[in-house]
């Protein structure tokens, strides 16, 4: 399979586009940072995880075993906060958010992550680190916390590309009991009263940075292949996750490929509370459905920055539109016993459309490419349909699991609802209760039987000849 061995990757760490080898030949571990659960997930992170659920779903389909590890954060200040105010306990409120992100995820088909671990299953881990850091003298104790001393590990900042000198007076965390003002802590002192955990180090939570490299380290080892995230991670969280592992296993580099996902703006703007302006994911997928919000997210490149506006969801819903009712003809499409020139000509153009959209994404992903491809291909399908209308049997299928295999990997569904005879016969049995409804005089519930389907993305119209429906979306 050429696309596989072809794949190629931006990797953060080198600055360079290279050829993506595994440590452990078609086995394929990734990593990607996953929610602090105190809110409900925005677009922003609908951004990264589609990406990363694309690339899973490439790495898959060329060959690769793949490994998918997410982490979720359920120790935080954010979290502890929230609590406070929603009167909850911290873990109570943290299983809340994370019940609600994997609804949030399945929506966008976000299905390929083999584990989701929780950064409270795993203070053995951190405990066990951060004492073998403190032992080989990476770590020191204060009367705060216990912190990582930067100095001690001449590479950081190699990720980032700063220099070590400069992280050194960086103000992080900031703390009067720490040796540099670059340190960060790998355990956090804190009062009896707070949540946390009794440690060796005495009461308190872990930092932030440890969770990573305890779940990593405990189900990777000491060295894996890809590490995801967004861009504003490479400083100071995956810095810090570098200078632990490597320090505390000795072996470098921690992770093979690093790679991040470029900022999402709203109107030019980053997303923030105090501006009012995060988007939540729920509520996009609420009005325009699931796949229009996909297709946008997907359809820019990763690395670049990209900047949400309303208008481009209107866009991504006609391009969805458009590759549905492609879809749709294709499948209606009557199939005859000869095979024409036509479709010879069409079949060896969808070949070559196939070859290269899985060429663009084995060159780094390049997601707005392989979608072009897609396009290309639905531009030929339509014209096939209109000027030939019709196909054999083997063409049919040919082209139905091309469509099918291009889908899946961008993660795309195209469900045929319409197809369904239990469907059809549902809708059927409501039209004539609401249309005995209308007969009594029950205008009432009459318009809500027709507004909870519009919900369901069933459109009703009442005509002279009755009434006939139709799927919005
Ligand atoms: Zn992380």
């Amino acid at each position: 399979m050429t696309a596989f061995a072809d794949l190629r990757v931006y990797n953060t760490l080198t600055g360079r586009v290279e050829k993506f080898v595994p440590l452990y030949g078609k086995r394929v571990f990734m990593f990607v940072c996953g929610p602090t659960v105190y809110d409900y997930s925005h677009i922003g992170h609908g951004r990264v995880f589609t990406f990363f659920d694309t690339v899973a779903r490439y790495l898959r389909w060329a060959g690769y075993s793949l490994f998918y590890l997410v982490n979720i954060t359920d120790v935080d200040d954010k979290i502890i906060n929230r609590a406070k105010e929603e009167g909850m306990h911290p873990l109570k409120l943290a299983r809340k958010y994370e019940s609600f992100y994997y609804e949030d995820m399945e929506s966008l088909n976000v299905t390929s992550v083999n584990l989701y671990a929780r950064a409270s299953d795993y203070l053995p881990e951190i405990w066990d680190q951060i004492r073998v850091l403190l032992e080989k003298g990476h770590a020191y104790e204060t009367e705060t916390g216990v912190y990582f001393d930067i100095t001690t590990f001449p590479d950081y900042g190699k990720l980032s590309k700063q220099k070590i000198e400069e992280l050194r007076v960086h103000r992080i965390e900031p703390d009067p009991t720490k040796r540099n003002p670059g340190d960060f802590a790998l355990w956090r002192k804190r009062p009896k009263d707070e949540f946390g955990w009794e440690s060796p180090w005495g009461y308190g939570r872990p930092g932030w940075h440890i969770e990573d490299t305890a779940i990593t380290i405990k189900h990777f080892g000491k060295q894996y292949d890809i590490h995801g995230g967004a861009i504003e991670l490479a400083f100071p969280h995956h810095e810090a996750e570098i200078a632990q592992a490597e320090s505390y296993t000795g072996v470098k580099p921690f992770v093979k490929y690093w790679i991040h996902i470029g900022l999402l703006t709203i109107k030019g703007e980053k997303m923030s509370k105090s501006l009012g302006n995060i988007i939540r994911i729920r509520d996009v997928v609420q009005e325009y459905g699931p796949e229009p919000v996909r297709l946008l997210l997907i359809s820019s490149f990763y690395r670049s920055p990209m900047d949400f506006r309303w208008e481009l969801l209107d866009q991504a819903r006609s391009s969805y539109q458009r590759i549905k009712t492609a879809y749709d003809n294709l499948y209606d499409l009557e199939v005859n016993s000869e095979v024409g020139n036509a479709e010879v000509e069409l079949l060896n153009k969808v070949k070559d459309l196939r070859d290269r959209f899985f060429r663009s994404l084995a060159d780094n992903f390049n997601t707005p490419e392989a979608l072009a491809n897609l396009y290309e291909l639905i531009r030929l399908t339509n014209a096939y349909v209109s000027e030939v209308g019709e196909i054999s049997e083997q063409g049919k299928g040919i082209l139905l699991s091309t469509f099918n295999e291009m889908l899946s990997v961008l993660g795309i569904r195209v469900e045929r609802a319409v197809d369904s005879v239990m469907l059809k016969s549902l809708v059927q049995l409501l039209l004539e209760v609401r249309s005995q409804l209308r007969q009594r005089r029950m205008y009432e519930l009459s318009d809500e039987i027709r507004g909870r389907l519009r919900d369901l993305g069933i459109e009703l119209q009442d005509t002279p000849q009755g009434t006939k429906w139709r799927i919005i979306r």
